[in-house]
């Protein structure tokens, strides 16, 4: 699997000012966002990828001069392999100053336990260390008391408790700047994250989608695949397929 291997770039974008999107590149990784805080020169990291990709966010964020050793907070959207891997990757990297790391009811459960079952469930027939980390208990801030949270002056996130792709899903949601971060809820195209996993559950996850479709929401930056700015059709897209699909139930 030369896959795991992969440590090219991760292409950038400036999405607005002072977020950024750096895209995931190859299986089982996940698209990452970085908040570069200029009052304080600390950027906040959302989801951390696989791990073995850590190396090509690094050279992705250079070309826009954001030092790694500046990510301070990490804000994970949800508890699955390719989203929070490369939280491990980055507390040992950073180990003379390590991140804070922010997660929802059950992933930061599970993450405090270190139960790698949870993060690589078992059919996926993969283990940590074939990502290059080892799981080990981590001190994590519970979001799941928090309706909001400031991540910068500039940036204020509400927390939204999304499951149905699974048990610690959530959605940061800046009403100000209608930037929505939806994990593996919703896609761009009309996609959705999948309901079989663990903790999945299809009624579940129509019920969450229906629920971010009241937001108004410009730049809607998924988990996979590409980032729209028409968030609001993008959602609404979503919704429709979800409920079509569920009408053959
Ligand atoms: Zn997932």
């Amino acid at each position: 699997m030369f896959f795991f291997k992969d440590e090219s770039e991760k292409t950038g974008k400036e999405v607005i000012k002072n977020l950024y999107y750096f895209s995931e590149n190859q299986m089982l990784d996940c698209n990452q966002y970085i908040i570069e805080d200029q009052s304080s020169n600390e950027l906040i990291l959302f989801d951390a990828g696989n791990g073995i990709s850590m190396k090509g966010l690094f050279k992705g964020m250079e070309k826009f001069k954001l030092n790694y050793e500046n990510i301070t907070k990490v804000f994970l959207t949800h508890e699955h392999v390719d989203h929070v891997l490369g939280v491990y990757k980055l507390m040992k990297l950073l180990e003379d100053n390590p991140p804070e790391i922010f997660a929802y009811g059950e992933t930061a459960k599970i993450l405090e336990k270190g139960e790698e079952r949870k993060i690589l469930p078992v059919f996926f027939g993969l283990t940590a260390r074939r990502f290059e980390v080892e799981i080990i208990p981590l001190k994590i801030n519970d979001l799941s008391h928090l309706k909001e949270i400031e991540i910068s002056p500039e940036f204020k996130f509400e927390i939204i408790y999304t499951p149905g792709h699974s048990l610690g899903s959530i959605c940061y949601y800046e009403s100000e700047k209608k930037v929505l971060i939806p994990g593996d809820l919703v896609f761009i195209g009309g996609s959705f994250g999948r309901y079989d996993f663990p903790g999945g559950s299809l009624n579940t996850l129509i019920n969450s989608i229906k629920n971010v479709n009241n937001l108004d929401v410009k730049y809607l930056l998924p988990g996979h695949m590409g980032i729209s700015d028409q968030g609001n059709q993008q959602i609404a897209y979503s919704y429709r397929m979800i409920q079509s699909i569920n009408s053959f139930y």
